[in-house]
């Protein structure tokens, strides 16, 4: 230690100025250094010998330099202190330049050789960049809390709202903050038994499930809340406070709610218009279902000639009459399940999803068509399956599709005959198909010796309106592909190789197989 301001044990002094971690400088009354300890020497990158007899300026940063002699003279003349006794945060400046913050603070010693300053300082950058850094940290984390739209809630364990966000103020009302959390929700049971077992549980983590429920926000509006929580645990694991995020799903829930009515808009849509096309269809088949009607009711009439005949002959047995009325009875009852088919098709109902099996969905088809395809002079060829398939669809619109397909099929036939340029004698013929094509899916295709799609139309054969035919309406395969698609399947075509047209779809298998019905037939 250079210089001797000091009187007495010397030594001691030294000794504990250089073990101080504060750096101690000790200055005369006209500000010109007389001791810089070692503290001072490692944080101002100075040595001692470097700067006794200088002025104190030289640690310094400009800004300070200028008025420091003005405050020492003003102390000396008025008594008043600046920073004598106070304490305060300042800057310093070090040997190479830097400037840092400071916490210094000044004491003054009067010995026999004058006035003594005694400048003890500590060096706060690290400190102060610690807090700026906590600062930004905390300006952060608001800003993302502000950014959430979810209302968040700090509760203590006694179930106080200690903090809440700005949206949580929102919804709640300003006076949330402080007042207890279960109490807002009086007149919901199931919502305070949750939260009350959750704090009853105090273990972290508190209660993981979620409970969801509707709540009235300031304006009286009714949200949607889901909870979820968190508990808040200190070193020891002890749980202090629960962290409680509500989320509002209201818009979700509305959009769900817009989805599902537009679904079933859809759904109603669809099956109006699949049974006007029904009516449609059935309405220009009347002609040859007519004439199918009319057969039993022609063998009716023949029937009941015949046994009024019988009756008036003496020798006739009874066998013989009740013969002949089993066979009325008979015909009565093929013109009754014609007319039964019928209505059954045409009849509207909603949609309804049926296991069927498929055999029995395409038999019951072709024994509507059997008028049409008999007509027609068609030969049908089918080939189903040869065990039970089941599928869940609707049954009379998956029917009217393959209906559809047909009577396409046929009419496609029919204009190749009415076409003198070409070759007539072709086979009238239409391939009925079904196949299980994946382990999920059947197949089920119309294959026709028709006419085929030209290929430039190929791509507008599912459009609305699409037709070629002079009187077509141009909705059947545009329907028929909703129905499809309604059902989780597709409907294509493709070209038939040897002339003709290939309409096919899918269909999903139906779940859940009882091994009992997958027998032969
Ligand atoms: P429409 O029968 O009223 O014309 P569709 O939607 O059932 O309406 O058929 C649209 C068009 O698709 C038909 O006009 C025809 O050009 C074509 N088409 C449908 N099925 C066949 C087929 N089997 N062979 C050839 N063309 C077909």
């Amino acid at each position: 230690m250079a210089g001797d301001p000091y009187s007495g044990s010397e030594a001691k002094l030294d000794a504990f100025i250089n073990a101080a971690v504060d750096a101690i400088i000790i200055a005369d009354d006209k500000g010109c250094i007389e001791v810089f300890s070692r503290s001072a020497e490692k944080i101002f990158g100075y040595l001692e010998e470097e700067l006794i007899g200088k002025n104190l300026k030289t640690i310094m940063p400009p800004a300070y330099k200028a008025s420091h002699d003005g405050y020492i003279a003003n102390y000396r003349a008025t008594g008043q202190p600046k920073i004598i006794g106070l304490g305060r945060l300042v800057k310093a400046q070090r040997k190479d330049g830097s400037v840092f913050p400071i916490e210094l603070s000044v004491g003054e010693a009067k010995t026999s050789e004058g006035v003594h300053y005694i400048g003890i300082i500590r060096d706060v950058s690290e400190r102060m960049a610690a807090e700026k850094e906590k600062t930004a940290l905390l300006k952060k984390n608001q800003a993302i809390l502000a950014s959430i739209p979810d209302l968040i809630v700090e509760l203590s364990v006694d179930n106080k709202v200690v903090w809440a966000n700005q949206k949580a103020l929102d919804f709640f009302g300003s006076s949330f903050e402080g007042s207890c959390f279960i109490t807002l929700f009086v007149g919901n049971k199931e919502v305070q038994h949750h939260f009350e077992a959750m704090m009853i549980a105090k273990t972290n983590p508190i209660n993981p499930e979620s409970i969801e429920h509707w709540h009235s926000d300031q304006q009286g509006e009714k949200r949607l809340l889901v909870w979820h929580s968190q508990a808040i645990d200190d070193d020891g694991g002890n749980t202090t406070g629960v962290i409680v995020v509500g989320r509002d799903k209201t818009a979700d829930f509305q959009a769900d709610v817009d989805l599902k009515k537009a679904e079933s808009e859809a759904r109603d849509h669809r099956d109006k218009l699949a049974h006007v096309a029904r009516l449609s269809t059935l309405g220009e088949m009347a002609a040859s279902i007519a004439h199918e009607v009319n057969q039993p009711l022609t063998a009716i009439s023949t029937y009941a000639q015949a046994s009024r005949r019988l009756l008036s002959l003496s020798d006739t047995k009874t066998e013989v009459i009740s013969d002949t009325l089993q066979k009325i009875s008979d015909q009565a009852q093929r013109a009754g399940d014609i007319i039964h088919r019928m209505r059954k098709f045409v009849k509207y109902k909603s949609s309804m999803m049926e296991r069927v099996d498929v055999n029995e969905l395409i038999a019951e088809v072709l024994r509507l068509m059997e008028p049409d395809i008999n007509s027609n002079n068609i030969e049908l060829e089918h080939r189903l399956f040869q065990h039970l398939v089941f599928v869940s669809v609707d049954p009379v619109q998956i029917q009217q599709v393959v209906l559809n397909l047909i009577r396409n099929a046929i009419e496609s036939i029919d204009s190749i005959a009415s076409d003198t340029s070409t070759d007539s004698s072709n086979s009238r013929k239409i391939i009925l198909q079904a196949q299980v094509t994946s382990v999920s899916d059947i197949e089920i295709s119309v294959t026709d010796s028709g006419i085929g799609v030209e290929e430039g139309l190929t791509g507008e054969l599912f459009n609305p309106f699409f037709t070629t035919k002079s009187t077509g309406l141009g909705m059947g395969l545009s329907i028929c592909q909703s129905i499809i698609v309604a059902h989780r399947g597709e409907l294509k075509y493709c070209p038939n190789p040897t002339g003709g047209a290939i309409f096919y779809f899918t269909l999903p298998l139906a779940l859940e197989v009882n091994e009992s019905e997958v027998e032969d037939v």
